[in-house]
């Protein structure tokens, strides 16, 4: 057997393509590609305005500019991601604390989060960042509704879960990210996740005033657009009127972006169907937990994850037969950077009980049948002998 990676990129020939041709064309960054892949991810996740960025971090840093953090103000997020969810809180020199997660979804713990919301004058926190881990959608109306009690800006943290929704109490379905409930969502197009363009990423939303500022945070801040301009000079003229980066994405990764995000309900319905044999592999097992899916059809499944006594065991186990599973995440709390940061003693057993089970099992559209039986036969041999 090949080695067996926990997930990994699906590059067509339409892909490659694809690439050629803007690589053919005038414009290799800041051309129209990059506006017509806004427009399409906008569409996929029913949001209205998509930016699109240099990675899912560049997205989470200028969503927290465009939600205004400053020094010393407070967010909320799980310790159950990576780091950079956390970490965008801290470019704006904020403080970020953490919820514990819910042992069903793995999610941030919505009844803990009222809790420590309750405990506190209002205002000590200025917003949450839920992360719709391993593409378990969060139901964001209820954050909605508790952001609202409590003043809370909301970033959803999406990059798990393009494609993925949730039932509403309507019994409407809200795509992760659509821009209904929270003020700005965040996606990643790292190859592991479900959209690959080398580095990308892209936040959307339905609010026009966030959309222009990330526009022009996304290029140094600078405008063409008369409209923001104090004066004007000619063709030549633009101006700096705010502090802004480069974190745009070039035309080549944004082809890409196009090619691949018209096969994504394809990958999306192979990572569904790889999930669904998994679970019928493991149910019955005492030994394996398997993920909590509260409805099969939403779950966006960037990872397939279970709990399992001896992870460490099987990991190596498996390593040994050529398969390389994952762990995600280590607790973003317990990681040095967060332990040496004041008044920072966290409570989060849920999260540390989870990390020391959990195993991320190979996931990616491409995972043959074959490939996955083989997965299958020796996480069940480790866990029966
Ligand atoms: C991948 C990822 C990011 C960061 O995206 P990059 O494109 O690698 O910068 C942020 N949050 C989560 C949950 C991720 O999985």
């Amino acid at each position: 057997m090949k080695p067996i990676s926990y997930g990994r990129q699906f590059i067509s020939d339409e892909d490659i393509n694809a690439v050629i041709q803007v690589l053919k064309s005038d414009f290799l960054t800041q051309g129209p590609t990059i506006q017509h892949f806004e427009k399409e991810f906008a569409k996929y996740v029913d949001a209205k305005y998509a930016v699109a960025v240099a990675n899912g971090t560049a997205a989470l840093h200028l969503s927290a500019m465009a939600l205004n953090v400053q020094p010393g103000d407070k967010w909320l997020t799980t310790p159950i991601t990576f780091v950079a969810s956390a970490n965008c809180i801290r470019y704006c020199g904020g403080e970020i604390d953490f919820i514990d997660i819910d042992s069903k979804t793995y999610c941030i713990d919505i009844v803990k989060l009222e809790e420590k919301l309750k405990s506190v004058p209002k205002g000590t926190y200025k917003g949450i960042i839920p992360v719709d881990f391993a593409g378990y959608p969060v139901n964001m109306e209820e954050i909605r509704s508790l952001a609202n009690d409590y003043d809370l800006k909301i970033i959803e943290d999406a990059c798990h879960a393009p494609g993925g929704f949730f039932v509403d109490n309507q019994g409407t379905n809200q795509k992760c990210g659509n821009g209904q409930f929270a003020d700005l969502a965040i996606f990643s197009f790292h190859p592991v996740k479900h959209i690959a363009t080398g580095e990308g990423g892209m936040i959307t939303t339905n609010n026009k005033e966030l959309y222009e500022k990330l526009c022009l945070y996304r290029t140094h801040g600078i405008t063409r657009n008369e409209d923001q301009m104090s004066e004007n000079h000619g063709g030549w003229y633009y101006q700096m009127i705010e502090l802004g980066y480069n974190y745009r994405l070039s035309d080549i990764q944004a082809a890409l972006g196009i090619s691949q995000l018209s096969r994504a309900d394809i990958g999306l319905n192979a990572r569904q169907e790889i999930a669904q044999r998994y679970n019928q592999a493991f149910t019955k097992n005492d030994h394996i937990q398997t993920p909590f899916v509260a409805n099969e059809a939403n779950h966006a499944y960037h990872l397939y994850i279970i709990q399992i006594d001896d992870r460490k065991g099987l990991y190596e186990y498996l390593r040994k037969h050529n398969i390389f599973s994952q762990v995600h995440y280590v607790p973003v709390h317990t990681m040095p950077y967060y332990k040496n940061q004041e008044n920072t003693k966290h409570d989060l057993p849920i999260a540390e009980t989870y990390y020391d089970h959990c195993l991320s099992l190979p996931m990616y559209p491409t995972l043959t049948i074959n490939e996955q039986n083989y997965v299958i036969d020796k996480v069940l041999d480790f866990v029966n002998s």
